[in-house]
């Protein structure tokens, strides 16, 4: 059974982003970039599912500009066999993404496709739900187990208050939640091995799809600055804070 995996490149989640002077967007002059975390969980599904013996054979593909290589560079050094660039230096916005992929996967006929459930830039959430539509096959999101037996995933879905376990006929769409898997590291032998593995570049137009803005982003603003705390010396002085300061009570 093929895997595709679909990985993006965003900031590393251990920055904290700037803006840039005018509002428009966040400033990624200079920022360290990695793979967004839950396509490093997707990543981590499909090389366990080989490892497992389910899966023989697993395709990277990402959308973005020429050093998105690096992310599929290191899906290679932790399993991944080979690779699919689709170089655009224009943002490509979810429908974009998922025509693309759909793109990809006509040629590639993969059984399954894992992409993270999010992607920590953009909050879309979106991706991997067109992408299903699109292929018009079944899509078990926020994936928290997935067991492959014959020609069904059973997937156990993250949901409100609770699980959810749902059965669908591969091929099939996953996106994955948090507590899937824990993402191993690569290791310094398999990022050199991974230089060798096979990386394919490819444009929008090699799949019919001229890029398009759906949504036009007119301002970004950073997250309100949490007030200091203080300390208070007795219960009476933080009821009376709560009541009087805060009016939380
Ligand atoms: P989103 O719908 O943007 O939140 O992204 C959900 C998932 O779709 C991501 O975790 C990736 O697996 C996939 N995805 C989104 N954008 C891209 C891209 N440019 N290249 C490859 N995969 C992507």
């Amino acid at each position: 059974m093929k895997i595709l995996v679909a990985v993006k490149r965003v900031i590393d989640y251990n920055v904290k982003p700037r803006l840039k002077a005018d509002n428009s967007d966040v400033d990624l002059t200079n920022l360290k970039m990695a793979m967004n975390p839950f396509c490093e969980i997707a990543v981590e599904e499909a090389v366990r599912l080989k490892e497992r013996g389910v899966a023989t054979e697993l395709v990277s593909v990402t959308i973005g500009p020429k050093a998105a290589q690096e992310q599929l560079r290191t899906s290679l050094a932790l399993g991944i066999d080979r690779a699919i660039h689709i170089e655009t230096e224009e943002a490509a916005q979810p429908l974009d993404v998922a025509k693309l992929l759909k793109g990809v996967v006509d040629a590639e006929q993969p059984q399954l496709v894992i992409l993270g459930k999010q992607s920590i830039d953009g909050d879309n959430n979106q991706t991997g739900q067109m992408l299903a539509t699109l292929m018009n096959v079944g899509q078990g999101t926020f994936a928290s187990e997935v067991a492959v037996e014959g020609d069904k995933v059973t997937v156990t879905r993250e949901i409100d208050g609770g699980l959810q376990t749902v059965q669908l006929n591969l091929p099939a769409v996953v996106t994955t939640d948090l507590r899937l898997n824990e993402p191993r590291y690569a290791s310094l032998p398999n990022i050199m091995k991974a230089k060798k593995k096979p990386l394919e570049t490819k444009t929008p137009a090699d799949y019919g799809v001229t890029l398009k803005t759906y949504v036009q982003q007119t301002q970004v603003a950073p997250p309100a600055e949490r007030q200091g705390g203080v300390k208070v010396d007795s219960v009476a002085t933080l009821v009376d804070k709560l009541k009087n300061e805060a009016k939380v009570i």
